[in-house]
């Protein structure tokens, strides 16, 4: 019998602590002076290091008692809590992944271990100055319309003074310095102002959502409506519940561009501004932030997958907006699918979640078809807006001259928008200018020297691209391999090419190419896509960044440029992928009040995916697309995992591989079959060499154990890395 923890620890007690080093275990340490509880952020040493981590448990007692060292100080930080520790462990145990590891996740706040940190604030002094200036004048009359504290910063600024003055009127006695905690609370979210006034369907929607809140137990909710339907309305409703029961609520959202104007919402929709998370939140943001959410100082979290290994003290909601984006999968470190990890924290501390998506992911729509989710259907657009006609250009029709891409259909459709005031919308899901660099004297594309990926041209940057590994290089004049000049040509579209043949193509129309790598900052891209909405552009031509929430109220016509892209590859999911784009790029057009069209141009008007896309048939895609992946026992019917073995030198990571296949008698006890090992469709990142291993079981099967049993029996020489990718998303 496995005794309980007890939950605090008196001085001297063996106790284990969990740190984020890569170490195996948890250790051993000795409780310090006063004690300490389960739980609790600790300093230790570790060899001549001094580390942070956190009291997991008792001591394993199997080390010598008399070398065990002493935990240095308790960390002025809350706790974490038993939830917080079952949630890494069982998400660890999910995606095979060390605790170490995954405490890493849940301790990436800076300076977590540092003292409260204060800065200078300044309020209204009760002394006047002896000499008064303009500029004194205007730094007091500040103080006095708006009353409460600035930072010099925001004082002198609002005031249009130098600091200097600022200072000046500190001495003077007229305004007074003081010291306040950096790491504050957040302001108060106000759940009972006013909403908007919500159709019938929505707010029948809202109810359904806050009832489950009350209901106080775990539950997870599919909210699916078209992209304007009010998800975003509706889930704010389930947020304000949350509030009013006094519980923390999460909005996880796919892409940071997205988050400004969510906050927008959110702070008129509630009076203030929720706390941030993600990678564009600065050091002292994300440590207050931390802090707050871990003492009840952050009632609504707005960020990022990584939000989710906050130390919520009592978190009562998860929305994941936008739940199938692939960019909820974590590709490097930890891999993990931050949708399943909403569900699994929600599960754990007795929390809702709701999955909302215009256009589910397979495994949420059968998810719900089995009843293990509640689905919720948001079925028509808010107010006069209509869903577009949707229409295939068939390109085997179209003449087109080579290197040009805009069929003649989709030109005119395009000028009698310009010509109309209205907007048009070309979407290209490529980045760059060519994604192909060819020498034409010798037949040579230019690869990148780290990877096997092609190097694409990006000529607004006026560099050649890796987009697997992010290097780039000047665009050479004569060809690495055969040396010819001048005889290095763009193949294929990009968006900026795209750009290019819109300009000659329609010589008197405002142009605005929108390319996530053409912005420094997600608010650099979020005003110019502001100005845009709002008429700057004639014609947008676009990524999926642009297939994104953003509202266009002047679009109406969406021109998609190669609506096979997604249907060739050994993707499995390549055909959901290409629905969902699609729908959610004919979305775009028409969201006010002009009705809008979308053309796809296709040179497979019969393929079952077009043909769904075409007759808007959403249950139809699903129900085929679910049939052929039963069949083929797939996901969601089936599980499945990645081994990807990377190493300096080819042979070493094709050894292993082998051996793993021939020695899969832990796989083969679970009914599961292994296949490979086959260069990864991206052999080399980085400079090393990969090589993949595919594992596919039966549904129910206890796949994880049976891995690590299986991996855990190779010797691997060290310098092979191996990572399991449980359900992967990209087979790269
Ligand atoms: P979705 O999240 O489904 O794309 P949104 O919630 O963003 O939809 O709604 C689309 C637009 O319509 C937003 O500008 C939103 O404010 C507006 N809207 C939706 N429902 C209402 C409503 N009941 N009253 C007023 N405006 C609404
Ligand atoms: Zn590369």
């Amino acid at each position: 019998m496995t005794a309980q923890p007890p939950e605090f620890y008196d001085e001297g007690a063996l106790i284990g602590v969990l740190t984020a080093q890569p170490l195996d275990r948890v250790l051993d340490y000795k409780a310090p002076e006063g004690g300490v509880v389960l739980g609790a952020f600790v300093e230790v040493p570790l060899g001549p290091r001094k580390v942070v981590g956190v009291v997991w448990g008792p001591g394993q007692g199997d080390y010598d008692i008399s070398k065990v060292r002493r935990i240095i100080r308790v960390l002025d930080v809350a706790p974490m809590r038993t939830e917080m520790r079952e949630f890494l462990t069982r998400a660890g145990e999910y995606t095979l992944t060390p605790l170490s590891m995954m405490l890493r996740l849940a301790t990436r706040a800076p300076g977590l271990g540092d003292p409260p940190s204060m800065r200078k604030v300044y309020a209204l002094g009760h002394r006047e100055p002896s000499r008064m200036t303009e500029a004194r004048a205007r730094v007091l009359e500040v103080l006095e319309a708006q009353g409460g504290i600035f930072t010099l910063k925001e004082l002198s600024e609002q005031a249009e003074v130098t600091s200097s003055v600022v200072k000046g009127l500190v001495t003077q006695g007229a305004v007074i310095e003081d010291d306040t905690p950096r790491d504050v609370a957040f302001p108060r979210l106000d759940p009972a102002r006013a909403s908007k006034e919500l159709t019938e369907d929505q707010a029948g929607c809202a109810e359904t959502l806050r009832a489950a809140l009350r209901s106080d137990a775990y539950g997870t909710t599919l909210l699916r409506g078209v992209t304007g339907s009010g998800k975003t309305e509706v889930y704010l409703e389930a947020v304000a519940e949350a509030l009013r029961l006094g519980r923390q609520a999460l909005v996880l959202l796919p892409e940071i561009a997205l988050t400004a104007e969510f906050l927008t919402r959110v702070e008129a929709r509630f009076g203030a501004r929720p706390a941030e998370w993600h990678s564009g939140v600065a050091m002292t943001e994300r440590r207050r932030t931390w802090r707050m959410v871990g003492q009840g100082g952050a009632q609504l979290i707005v960020g990022a997958r990584s939000a989710l290994f906050l130390p919520f003290q009592n978190l009562g909601l998860i929305v994941v907006d936008e739940e199938h984006d692939s960019s909820y999968k974590q590709e490097e470190g930890v891999l993990y699918n931050a949708r399943d990890m909403a569900v699994l924290r929600a599960s754990i501390c007795g929390a809702q979640v709701v999955l909302a998506s215009a256009t589910p992911s397979l495994e949420s729509w059968s998810n719900a078809e089995a009843g293990k989710y509640t689905r919720l259907d948001l079925a028509a657009r808010y107010g006069k807006a209509v869903l577009p006609e949707i229409r295939a250009v068939d390109m085997r029709a179209e003449t087109l001259p080579s290197s040009r891409w805009i069929s003649p259909t989709l030109q005119r459709a395009v000028e009698q928008r310009i010509k109309a005031g209205e907007q048009s919308l070309l979407f290209i899901n490529r980045r760059g200018y060519a994604p192909v660099t060819l020498c034409r004297a010798c037949g040579h594309q230019i690869g990148c020297d780290h990877c096997d990926a092609r190097m694409v041209e990006h000529r607004f940057l006026k560099r050649l691209m890796c987009h697997q590994c992010g290097e780039t290089k000047p665009m050479p004049t004569v060809c690495p391999a055969c040396g010819a000049e001048d005889k290095l040509a763009p193949v294929g579209p990009g968006v900026e090419r795209l750009g290019e043949e819109a300009a000659a193509l329609f010589p008197e129309a405002r142009i605005a190419t929108l390319s996530s790598d053409m912005f420094g900052s997600a608010r650099a891209l979020k005003e110019q896509i502001n100005e845009i909405a709002m008429g700057g552009a004639d014609i947008i031509i676009g990524t999926q960044l642009v297939a994104k929430g953003h509202n266009f109220p002047l679009l109406t016509l969406v021109g998609v440029i190669d609506a096979d892209l997604g249907l060739q590859g050994s993707d499995l999911r390549a055909a959901e992928r290409t629905f969902q784009l699609m729908r959610q790029v004919a979305g775009r057009a028409g969201r006010a009040d002009k009705p809008g069209t979308a053309l796809l141009q296709t040179f497979q008007p019969e393929h079952p995916v077009i043909r769904a896309i075409l007759a808007g048939d959403e249950e139809g895609f699903w129900r085929a697309e679910a049939d052929g992946r039963r069949h083929a026992g797939v996901p969601p019917y089936g599980r499945m995992a990645g081994i990807i073995l990377s190493a300096p030198d080819l042979e070493m990571a094709f050894d292993l591989g082998n051996w793993l296949a021939r020695n899969d008698a832990p796989l083969r006890q679970i009914g599961a079959q292994v296949f490979g090992p086959a260069p990864a469709p991206i052999a080399r990142v980085r400079g090393r060499h990969r090589v993949r291993l595919l594992v596919k079981a039966p549904k129910g099967a206890a796949l994880q154990p049976a891995i690590a049993r299986w991996i855990g029996s190779a010797k691997a020489p060290n310098a092979l890395r191996l990572s399991v990718d449980i359900d992967p998303q990209s087979f790269l």
